[in-house]
């Protein structure tokens, strides 16, 4: 099997090389991201593996299928950026990473609460200029306080878990509640209640057309004065904008996000020297209570190694007609 890579990093050679030893496939990465225009690159593969933000929409599926492309693989867990009836339409199986480590992003999620909560990002800051000044660093103590949990899947209960040693309340928020997790005193309520009640939301839910900005500005009506929102989820399930505009009216008190709805543009790529052509991520940056990471929640080495295993297990698999039906999406995942 000869396999694309497209929006390929030194990471993903690195465990893709070295877990393929063993299927022997051959596989050629471009850096380049998956579009209509970057599916002519796919001539002369079998299967293709993409990342969250190539554009598989029904344009660059139709390019695929002429180019005799059967197999899409997908070497992550969320699968909105692929237009499914598409792929149906044109006999493409589509393979994702369903659970690859849930435990990476949520450590993420984690680890953006109690940076943003104790400012150690502004400390660390501070200490190096030999500012020892203790003045605004101010924060909460996690223990005790209620955390809203949207999503109780894979990552939402690794994310509980890590919080148990936190002695928190929890809510959460699922259409599918989970009979462990309520065995466990999780108690599940509605959306609005989680909002009222929760000192931190923590968004851990699939982006789908129910999903999409599902914080908004009236959803966030509800949110109790001064709490803490982080999304490590899908940029597109809050509505940046009136996240931004509670942020201002002090409503919301703080943001921690590792996806940004308009990301493709920016995430995964140096900028550093450039102008960013967008105001709304400049506006976020701006504001001292927001903290930004570029979607990095999966990138732990466990994290790699199962995410290239596990994708070139699928590509092993269709091979030999054995495809993985529980790694398979489809129109029925459309919700
Ligand atoms: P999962 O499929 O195991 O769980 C998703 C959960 O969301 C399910 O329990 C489902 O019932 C629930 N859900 C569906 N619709 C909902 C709704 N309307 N409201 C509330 N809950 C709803 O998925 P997972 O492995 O836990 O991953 C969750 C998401 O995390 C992925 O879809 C992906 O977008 C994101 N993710 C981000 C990163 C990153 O690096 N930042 C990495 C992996 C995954």
């Amino acid at each position: 099997m000869k396999v694309a890579f497209f929006s390929s990093k030194s990471y993903d050679e690195e465990y893709f090389n070295k877990i393929n030893e063993k299927y022997g496939f051959k596989l050629q990465f471009f850096e380049t991201r998956l579009d209509s225009h970057t599916v002519k690159l796919t001539k002369g593969f079998d299967a293709v593996c993409v990342f969250v933000n190539d554009k598989v929409d029904a344009k660059t599926l139709k390019g695929l299928s002429r180019r005799n492309i059967k197999l899409l693989t997908l070497r992550c867990a969320g699968f909105n950026n692929v237009d499914l009836e598409a792929a149906e339409k044109h006999g493409i199986t589509v393979l994702r990473v369903p659970a690859y480590s849930p435990e990476a992003v949520a450590e993420h999620a984690l680890a953006l609460i109690l940076t943003l909560n104790r400012k150690t990002h502004k400390a660390y800051n501070r200490v190096r200029e030999g500012n020892f000044s203790l003045e605004r660093l101010t924060g909460f103590n996690v223990s005790g306080k209620t955390i809203g949990v949207i999503g109780t899947g894979a990552i939402g209960r690794a994310f509980i878990q890590l919080l148990k040693g936190f002695k928190t309340k929890i809510k959460a928020y699922d259409p599918y509640p989970n009979k462990q997790l309520q065995n466990e005193g999780v108690e599940y309520v509605s959306l609005e209640e989680l909002l009222t009640e929760s000192d931190i939301v923590s968004l851990h839910c699939p982006l789908s057309p129910e999903t999409h900005r599902m914080i908004n500005a009236q959803t966030l009506k509800h949110v109790k004065q001064g709490a803490m929102l982080i999304n490590t989820s899908r940029g597109k399930l809050i509505d940046t904008e009136a996240v931004i505009e509670a942020l201002r009216e002090k409503r919301l008190g703080s943001l921690g996000i590792d996806v940004y709805a308009e990301e493709e543009k920016l995430f995964f790529k140096d900028l550093s020297e450039m102008i960013i052509d967008d105001d709304t991520i400049s506006r976020l940056i701006a504001l001292p209570n927001v903290l930004i990471t570029a979607h990095q929640a999966f990138l732990t080495r466990e994290a790699l190694e199962q995410i290239a295993e596990t994708t070139l297990q699928n590509i092993s698999g269709f091979e030999k007609g054995e495809i993985n039906r529980k790694n398979q999406v489809g129109t029925e995942n459309l919700g």
